[in-house]
């Protein structure tokens, strides 16, 4: 007997027991699913109904605890039944089925990464470095070095006394800061492959190509320029900063989507990779004026640096682009000695980010003001 209000459905029966397949309809009636066949009727607590998976496609079948099954071959059907009889979906389960909500969800997590990293990160990472002791910052900047000397450094071709003219130039320009506003620093010369370039590790090392030196016609007011904006990375310890939060950022993506392996496998090419924040560049570029001032050096000189940086980049491409014309392999023909775009990769290097308009105009009013 079929009562007449609930909606029905038509599925086949299997018993379990053998593989035969009787035509039946299905009811939900209260608690009970009813079964209806051709001289066979049926009545199964819903609780004792496994009810399908909502797939997209494909067969449903429900499954009856204490043996038998009813399948259809029609979801849309039966998905059409289910819902009809009062058997929704739960929450989930609808979320999950719809694309519009799955992006939606990857969409509020990125929303919700940037956020994080823009504005409470920064926050957050400043308070650990401050409480973190500047050994850690060394010995960061040690492993880095000796990293950096093992895969992309050679040692530099400079003369001794000329390396000591350019450390002497930048000390006397640092003698003129106020006692104790300035953090320890040493500066060691290298080959290099990342072209003419300059950077600070963590913990007041800071590394600069013979190619950097040579690019600004060994002018020591220019190197002094450089190493005051790379000094000013050291003072805010901003490679630490860099640090905690691109890995506390990673760690918090990791607990989202589950993978910690990322995270660990990421930590030692970060420094390589990442590059500082535009904050963190202003903070240096505003120390390097500090610096430059005491020294009675005009920050114009920062604004030469750029121009020769662009120049040499300008003509790097247009050899580039020859190269490619005349269809020409690198003539030295060593592998590994020549890497092309050098300069780019090493993020928290001097000449890898761009000297863009608010730069020069800073270094610009900094020179005009008295
Ligand atoms: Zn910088």
């Amino acid at each position: 007997m079929q009562s007449s209000q609930a909606p029905t459905l038509s599925a086949s029966y299997f018993d379990g027991t053998n593989g035969r397949a009787r035509p039946v309809t299905l009811q939900v009636e209260g608690d009970q699913l009813l079964v209806h066949g051709e001289n066979f009727h049926l009545s199964v607590p819903l609780r004792k109904v496994q009810w399908p998976e909502r797939t997209r496609y494909g067969l449903r079948v429900a499954h009856f605890t204490e043996g038998g099954s009813v399948q259809c071959a029609e979801a849309a059907a039966w998905d059409d039944w289910s819902s009809r009889s009062g058997r929704g979906d739960s929450l989930v389960v609808t979320m999950q089925q719809s694309w519009r909500w799955v992006m939606a969800s990857a969409l509020a997590l990125v929303l919700l990464l940037v956020a994080i990293q823009q504005w409470g990160l920064p926050v957050a990472a400043r308070a650990v470095v401050a409480v973190t002791p500047l050994s850690v910052d060394s010995k960061l900047g040690e492993t880095s070095l000796a990293a950096i000397d093992e895969h992309l450094m050679r040692p530099s071709r400079l003369a001794a006394a000329e390396q000591a003219r350019l450390r002497e130039a930048f000390a006397k320009a640092v003698g003129a800061m106020p006692a104790g506003s300035v953090p320890s620093w040493q500066l060691v010369f290298r080959r290099s492959r990342i072209g003419p370039n300059a950077f600070a590790l963590p913990g007041g090392t800071m590394v600069m190509t013979d190619e950097l030196v040579e690019l600004v016609g060994r002018d020591d007011k220019v190197i002094t320029a450089v190493l005051a904006h790379e000094l000013g990375h050291v003072r805010h310890r901003h490679g630490l900063r860099m640090l905690v939060q691109v890995t506390a950022l990673g760690g918090l993506a990791a607990m989202v989507v589950g993978d910690f392996s990322t995270v660990l496998a990421g930590v030692p090419v970060l420094l390589g990779q990442a590059s500082y924040s535009r904050d963190a560049e202003r903070e240096a570029d505003q120390e390097s004026v500090r610096i430059l001032k005491a020294a009675g050096i005009s920050p114009a000189v920062m604004v030469t640096l750029f121009e020769r940086i662009a120049a040499k980049k300008n003509d790097e491409k247009k050899d580039a682009g020859k190269a490619g014309q005349s269809g020409r392999a690198s003539e030295d023909g060593k592998p590994g000695e020549t890497l092309p775009d050098q300069d780019s990769w090493l993020g928290i290097a001097f000449a890898s980010h761009p000297a863009d308009v608010e730069r020069v105009r800073f270094f610009m009013d900094a020179a005009a003001e008295r």
